[in-house]
């Protein structure tokens, strides 16, 4: 895994910082979207707030990981289609569980087609399931 992210970092032209590095692997680890204040807890006070803020704004910026729009805010999460900087193509559903909190990618569950009024035009779309994950179904 060390490995994967020092070559994400690469493949994005960013230099490797230890915030950069721990932000990442925590994404990886985790495997489901995370808000700023989940990274906090997770990495303890080894990082300011600033500064994980700013690795964040980097990595959406590049490409990496994106925005999560849920009921508690923003949250983010790794970016698995080929997304490249300042162009992510998203068009998958995030679903939350009400009962565990965590919120997915349902990376092949796709947004259906909204018809916008004219000279309305859309640059991100999001939409928001929730209801139980497959864990707290059962
Ligand atoms: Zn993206
Ligand atoms: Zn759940
Ligand atoms: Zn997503």
């Amino acid at each position: 895994m060390e490995q994967f992210v020092a070559d994400t970092l690469k493949d994005h032209n960013l230099r490797t910082t230890t915030c950069r590095t721990e932000v990442l692997g925590t994404f990886l680890n985790k495997e489901v979207a995370l808000s700023h204040g989940d990274l906090e807890g997770a990495l303890g006070d080894q990082f300011d707030r600033v500064t994980i803020y700013r690795t964040l704004k980097t990595f959406l910026e590049k490409g990496i990981i994106h925005k999560v729009l849920d009921d508690e805010g923003v949250r983010y999460a790794l970016c698995k289609d080929r997304c490249t900087e300042h162009d992510h193509h998203h068009d998958h559903i995030h679903f939350k569980c009400t009962n565990c909190g965590q919120t997915n990618c349902l990376e092949n569950v796709h947004i259906p087609a909204v018809q916008l009024p004219d000279g309305y035009r859309a640059n991100e779309l999001n939409l928001l399931i929730q209801g139980r994950c497959p864990e707290c179904v059962a």
